[in-house]
């Protein structure tokens, strides 16, 4: 298997751990000379760039939430100067104002970087043709896995998302070894092939998927390859993070961070100490080398573990366990980060309304489905079905208008939906990853 950048990639752990600490303090002493929003979080958390002795006091500095990336919309937290930053993208955002990250050309060439090396780590290379079928535009997906695709001197098909006839037709005509998908959606082309005779095992040369940015877990794996003899590679990335940034090597067995470019810890979500390898808690993510929109200790409400034994691959870069959740409760429906709490508010300003209610994430073919089911109050509570149909599209539209994507709901007599001491349990997310 090739190698990337075999200087960076082969480094042994302890020359790795000086890199990063050497970046780490650089990293630091810019954000405290150049922005007031991170001198200002440092100051009150009692520490100054001096205090980065080892990479142990990277826990000294002070954590950064979504709300602060909110609270800095739009520009607040760039770090550069105008006339170097050279694009931007935003997030999915579901309340109000999305996120906005801007990239220098460093921060550019950082991240197919950082795609360059995991896509070459599990074989894929020149003679590759790569179908990028994720979104294309100020959604990072696309763009990302699109210049990685050409860093690697592959040839890339920028199909981004949706009309499945031509993608299977691109897949077929042009000899496409690759495709960047979500897993539902290439589970979803694999079906619709099937339908039209083409057998993707015998039929076409489609041997690998780079598969992210919804939950799914070893058994789909294991199916994709078993229906389409597909290998699916994992991939982790966010927004905030640049895109899709780090995947599996050939192994399949953890995610690699690059560690010249991030800073990873785990965390206790609710003490905020750092926890040890194998020890399961909340990603906490500071970009190394991030110039425009740098950031520290980002919480990013996951929850996996980081691996201890070396990667057989030879990569001393720190391995994650697949994803195992979600701190804050928040699901990923068609893409869309939906958090419970959006549908609390938006159902509370409904006067008909009790406190309770359930999301039931499902998936119908291809297709994830919500379904909201929310309890009358006794006083609202009848047998007039028009009136009750009424009030479920009312409920319904302002739904829709919140998280963006619609949902189904189901009105239920008072008293019917189960009770929680202690923390409530809104989700049940029966889709079979
Ligand atoms: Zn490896």
């Amino acid at each position: 298997m090739d190698v990337w950048n075999p200087h960076i990639e082969r480094l042994p752990k302890a020359q790795l751990e000086a890199l990063q600490l050497r970046l780490l303090k650089m990293q630091t002493r810019r954000m405290w000379e150049l922005s007031p929003f991170y001198h200002e979080r440092m100051r009150s958390a009692g520490v100054m760039p001096g205090d980065i002795k080892t990479l142990v006091d990277a826990k000294r500095l002070p954590f950064m939430t979504k709300k602060d990336l909110r609270d800095g919309y739009p520009n607040k937290l760039m770090m550069c100067d105008r006339g170097d930053l050279i694009r931007y993208h935003a997030s999915s955002g579901t309340t109000g104002k999305p996120t906005i990250v801007g990239y220098t050309r460093n921060d550019l060439e950082n991240w197919s970087e950082s795609l360059a090396r995991a896509m070459t780590s599990f074989g894929l290379g020149k003679k590759d043709i790569i179908q990028v079928a994720n979104t294309y535009g100020l959604f990072s997906g696309g763009l990302g896995f699109h210049y990685a695709t050409e860093k690697i001197g592959a040839t890339v098909i920028p199909a981004s998302t949706g009309n499945t006839d031509r993608q299977l037709d691109m897949i077929c005509d042009l000899g496409v070894t690759a495709m960047a998908a979500t897993p539902s959606y290439l589970m979803y082309l694999g079906e619709v092939a099937e339908k039209k005779g083409i057998d993707i095992r015998k039929d076409t040369k489609l041997r690998f998927g780079l598969l992210g940015g919804e939950p799914w877990s070893d058994r789909m794996r294991d199916r994709i390859y078993e229906t389409m003899g597909v290998r699916g590679f994992n991939c982790f990335g966010a927004s905030e993070l640049s895109g899709p940034l780090f995947m599996e090597c050939a192994e399949q067995n953890g995610i690699h961070f690059w560690g010249d470019l991030a800073l990873l810890e785990i965390i206790d979500p609710d003490t905020g100490e750092v926890l040890g390898p194998g020890q399961k808690g909340e990603m906490v993510i500071t970009m190394l080398q991030k110039e425009a929109f740098p950031i520290m200790r980002y919480r990013m409400g996951d929850i996996t573990s980081m691996m201890e034994e070396p990667c057989p691959c030879g990569r001393a870069h720190p391995r994650i366990t697949r994803i195992q959740g979600r701190v804050d409760d928040m699901i990923i429906i068609r893409g869309i980060n939906v958090f419970p709490s959006q549908v609390e508010h938006s159902l509370m300003q409904h006067t008909e309304l009790g406190n309770e209610f359930q999301l039931i994430v499902d998936r119908k073919g291809h297709l994830d489905t919500l379904l909201v089911r929310a309890e009358l109050k006794p006083e609202a509570f009848t047998d007039n079905i028009i009136e009750l149909n009424a009030l479920r599209e009312r409920i319904s539209n302002r739904l829709k208008n919140i998280l963006n994507i619609s949902a189904n709901v189901e009105l239920v007599q008072p008293g019917t939906l189960p009770r929680f001491e202690g923390k409530a349990k809104r989700v049940t997310d029966r889709r079979e990853y």
